[in-house]
């Protein structure tokens, strides 16, 4: 037996608790419960790629690694035009999207947990405090960032500055910006962890054959199942939480590889799949006793998806950038994340590096365009730079995932519906976002600068958001569900509100927080 293979528990031990997706949340959840003897079995829905699988391409390695069953859009956003059945770009796969993303781990700021207080109330927005603060998150943060290994955090050496990071940082210094630097972010500029330095081949989006980049699947994964306490059972698509006439969760349905129905019998089951895979698993495990979906007495189920307000800027120069060499997004300016109502929005955002590769920025930067104009964004691809905008977008009840049941995946199960709509602050903030990026890039000579419209969702939240009162939300401070003692959520789809920061080391810390909750409550018998 290998250190890292998978332990095997009984379909019918209801002593494990059982954690549905292994990404940011669910493999960090795996690892910390694990770590504290507690036995876990993770059911993945997605297969086991492993580094050495990965292929350096761009669309390649995206085919290998998204979750491509069917979903729809709808509402006003363009992705419903230009992308209506890829509202999101998200991994099915062990380590989930962490084995996509790039490494951006900011923190939140105070003022974000406190959003309805801060900002005030705003028509059309569903605005609510967090049921916690910076100061209650602050040492699971500092958790968080020594896991993933966050540059210019807890002694960690900063990334050195690639081409594309210089312009930005040129740019931001013109501008008078103060707050710019290669990280935080998760990718080791020195070895750490059991995990190499970077070598900077820029193929951080396409899975990192080398591992410097932290995920669940190269960290938490491996660790857990060295406690011997994990069970790991990927292509196991989770279809169904069942509970018993009391009202608590005791198994979970799920076909299996063989394409087979199971049942895992469960103490506790915590729910990780992703903003709108959370949402859509809780609305299929509606009963009598839960007519609008599992933990759902609120309504609030589905509701308040956010994906941040994106969009990029892209600026030609008449010398080399070759922006794709070197960590894709580790550069960030933080001045405009304050709130600061003059600039005529409620909220902050990031200005990050960001470089797409020939086919993708072909695919992103303007869909569906054709013509002179575009081919000359491709020729000058060389000769590019790029950033992107990450800030705080409002939820709103409206923005929703529901059950689309005249649509079925490969399993004949309803697929989402991802339905969303800027709300004018969203739009404001993008302007001011768009307007900034390219003065910054004016600023040290641009020749023009292209604005290209927001990607499929990277960052997916608020589906299940916390809540003080169980009448506002899905769960409480814990992501336990307010209805389901032993229902929790551990993903992103908690957040009451976006913040501006990347959600990820947000996820990693509110898993790390839950998993001690956990491990007290079954330890004084609550669970
Ligand atoms: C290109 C890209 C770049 C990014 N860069 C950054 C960044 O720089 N910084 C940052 O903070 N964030 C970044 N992100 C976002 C980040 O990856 C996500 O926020 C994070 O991974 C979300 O964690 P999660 O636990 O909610 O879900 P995921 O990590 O997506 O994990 C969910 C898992 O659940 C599985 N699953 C879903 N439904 C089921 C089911 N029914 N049964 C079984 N399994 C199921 C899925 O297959 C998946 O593996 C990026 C994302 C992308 C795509």
């Amino acid at each position: 037996m290998t250190e890292e293979q998978s332990a095997t528990f009984d379909y019918d031990d209801d002593s494990v608790a059982v954690i549905i997706g292994s990404g940011a949340g669910g493999g960090t959840l795996a690892h910390e419960l694990t770590s504290k003897g507690i036995k876990v079995v993770v059911l993945e829905a997605g297969h086991h790629l492993t580094s050495d699988d990965y292929v350096n391409n761009e669309w390649e390695a995206f085919n290998q690694m998204a979750w491509l069953d069917p979903r729809t859009t709808s509402g006003s956003w363009r992705l419903a035009r230009d992308f209506p059945n890829l509202p999101a770009w998200i991994v099915k796969a062990v380590g989930g999207t962490t084995t996509h993303w790039s490494g951006a781990t900011p923190r939140f700021k105070a003022h974000e947990f406190k959003a309805r207080s801060t900002y005030g109330r705003i028509e059309g927005a569903n605005l609510a405090d967090w049921p916690i603060s910076l100061e209650d998150l602050a040492p699971y943060y500092d958790k968080a960032e020594k896991k993933i290994g966050s540059t210019h955090r807890h002694g960690r050496p900063p990334l050195p500055a690639n081409n594309n990071y210089k312009v930005l940082a040129a740019g931001a210094e013109k501008l008078g910006y103060r707050h710019y630097a290669t990280g935080p972010y998760g990718t080791n500029a020195e070895p750490y962890d059991e995990r190499p330095a970077s070598i900077q081949d820029g193929f951080n989006f396409q899975g990192d054959k080398n591992k410097s980049k932290w995920s669940t699947l190269v960290s938490e994964i491996p660790k857990a199942l060295r406690t011997g306490k994990l069970d790991l059972r990927p292509n196991s698509q989770a279809v169904q939480i069942t509970h018993t006439p009391e009202g608590l969760v005791d198994s979970v349905l799920y076909v299996d590889a063989d394409g087979e129905l199971q049942r895992q019998r469960a103490r506790v089951v915590a729910v990780a799949g992703n903003s709108i895979e959370t949402p859509r698993l809780m609305m299929l495990s509606g009963s009598p006793l839960f007519p609008d979906g599992l933990a759902n007495s609120s309504g609030q189920l589905g509701r308040n998806y956010m994906r941040h307000t994106t969009g990029s800027v892209f600026a030609k120069f008449d010398q080399p950038v070759n922006m794709y060499r070197g960590e894709t997004m580790a550069g960030v300016v933080s001045d405009e994340s304050r709130h600061d109502r003059d600039r005529g929005f409620a909220g902050g955002y990031y200005l990050q590096t960001i470089a797409l590769g020939p086919a993708f920025l072909a695919s992103f930067v303007d869909p569906g365009a054709w013509g002179p104009e575009f081919a000359a964004l491709l020729d000058d691809y060389a000769n590019t730079a790029g950033l992107w905008i990450v800030g705080e977008d409002m939820p709103q009840e409206s923005n929703r995932v529901t059950l689309n049941t005249s649509a079925q995946d490969h399993l004949g199960i309803p697929v989402p519906n991802v339905h969303f709509g800027d709300h004018p602050n969203d739009a404001a903030m993008r302007d001011h976002a768009y307007q900034q990026g390219s003065l910054l890039y004016e600023a040290v000579g641009a020749a023009s600068s292209h604005h290209t419209p927001p990607y499929p969702s990277t960052h997916n939240l608020g589906t299940a958001r916390m809540s003080e009162r169980p009448e506002d939300g899905v769960v409480n401070a814990f992501g336990q569900t307010h209805d389901v003692k032993n229902l929790f959520v551990s993903d992103g789809s908690q957040f009451t509100t976006g913040g501006a920061a990347n959600p990820t080391l947000t996820i990693v810390a509110l898993a790390i927080r839950q998993a001690e909750y956990i491990a007290g409550q079954m330890a004084a018998s609550e669970l």
